[in-house]
């Protein structure tokens, strides 16, 4: 093994080849490995803040994120009982100037088709799928990891990008399974013109309401619809993308205003994914390996922020290793530059959460705090996220 050696990333998600491209833009051979048989992303929304939008402009993709991204006209939360409209943050103008970048909304599959795309036509990438790691290793000059079939392959560096159920986590820093937090999202897309004339919005709009939210906003230039219903729910099934229940959905949903009961009854079949993070820590490396994206700081999503998070440790990773010729010096100034930033994210998106689901008196305390927010204060209040690195 030889630091000539390519850098060996485990797992092909958002973070994982964000990571691979930023690393062969920088000059470095990078070989991926996947366990799953084809290169793929889940069929939902995902929302993407300027910080995140600057990352794909430095990575070279921000005019292919262009084409398939829509730009949302405001953040808006309302209140799912009595469907009065509880803040606004506009994405406009002022917005894109005091930030530089503007916010958007992606398709999960067409963001990593992108980043798929980019990092296949660069001959410093090697992409593999169908090979589980099961156990990795390293000693003074290298890294080695096998595969389920028995296989080794080698590397310089390994960087675990292997999502909250990461392997190479559990074999770091093995701090158990992920933190349960009772939250269960559905999520489903349809094309927009499923969607009634009157409830379709150019916003992202978050419905609050106590122990539960509906967030919904426009994807692939306004011609599909996402959905996301979260709430508290009792039914800690393991896992994700098992299909959801719709009679829970309904029975969860009870009492809301009618625009919301209205959106709910769109949709058939609903995907759902059991909401889990950790708390987080302050180490993620050792010597030649690091952690990148949800296996270093699975967050919940309150925030819209995991997969941003993933993105710019991918770019603050690769530009570490340009100014920093130890490797695991590189590696560990990565982890002190990211370890704060993506801890304020976990930890945030909890108090957030709490915010949009809140109930009783806290509802009216949602209600009073946020009564009077200008647009400038609602931008100042999201500046530590949205300025970005
Ligand atoms: C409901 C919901 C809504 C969200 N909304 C947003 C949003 O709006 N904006 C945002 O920025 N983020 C959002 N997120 C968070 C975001 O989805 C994640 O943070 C992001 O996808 C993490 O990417 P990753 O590459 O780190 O991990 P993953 O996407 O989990 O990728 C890990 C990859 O590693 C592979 N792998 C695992 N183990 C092995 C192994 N042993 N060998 C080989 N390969 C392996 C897996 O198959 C997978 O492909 C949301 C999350 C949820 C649940």
């Amino acid at each position: 093994m030889s630091t000539s050696e390519p850098i060996l990333i485990i797992g092909g998600g958002i973070g994982g080849m964000a990571t691979a491209l930023a690393l062969a833009n920088s000059g470095r051979a990078v070989h991926l490995v996947e366990q799953a048989s084809e290169f793929g992303e889940v069929g939902a929304g995902i929302q993407v803040g300027p910080n995140v939008m600057k990352m794909f402009d430095r990575l070279g993709v921000i005019e292919p994120i262009n084409d398939i991204a829509f730009f949302p006209e405001n953040l808006i939360l309302k209140d799912a009982l009595d469907s009065s409209e509880v803040a606004r943050m506009p994405l406009d103008r002022d917005f894109r100037e005091r930030f530089g970048y503007p916010y958007a909304t992606i398709h999960r599959a067409d963001l990593h088709s992108v980043l798929v795309d980019a990092c296949a036509g660069n001959d410093l990438v090697k992409l593999e799928t169908g090979r589980k790691i099961v156990h990795v290793d390293q000693n003074p000059d290298g890294v080695s990891v096998q595969t389920e079939s028995g296989e080794e392959l080698t590397g310089s560096i390994l960087v675990g990008a292997d999502g909250i159920w990461s392997g190479v986590r559990s074999q770091l820093i093995g701090d158990g399974e992920p933190r349960i937090t009772g939250h269960i999202a559905y999520r489903a897309v349809l094309p927009m013109d499923e969607v009634p004339e009157n409830l379709r919005s150019n916003s992202v709009v978050l419905w609050g309401g106590p122990d539960l939210h509906l967030a919904h906003y426009p994807l692939r230039r306004g011609e599909l619809f996402n959905m996301g219903a979260i709430f508290h729910s009792q039914r800690y099934l393991q896992g994700a993308n098992v299909y959801g229940d719709p009679e829970e959905l309904h029975a969860q949903f009870a009492g809301v205003c009618g625009e919301v009961d209205t959106l709910l009854g769109k949709i058939e079949e609903w995907r759902m994914w059991v909401l889990r993070d950790r708390d987080p820590i302050e180490h993620w490396s050792d010597g030649r390996i690091t952690l990148l994206g949800d296996s270093a700081h699975p967050t919940l999503q309150y925030l819209a922020q995991g997969a941003g998070m993933a993105i710019e440790d991918a770019w603050t990773l690769a530009d570490r290793l340009d100014h920093t010729g130890d490797v695991s010096a590189a590696l560990r100034e990565y982890e002190a530059l990211r370890v704060v930033r993506t801890a304020r994210v976990t930890l945030f998106s909890r108090l957030y959460g709490e915010i949009y689901h809140a109930k009783g008196v806290g509802r009216a305390v949602r209600a009073q705090m946020l009564a009077g927010w200008t647009p400038a204060a609602a931008r100042e209040s999201f500046n530590w996220i949205y300025s970005g690195i």
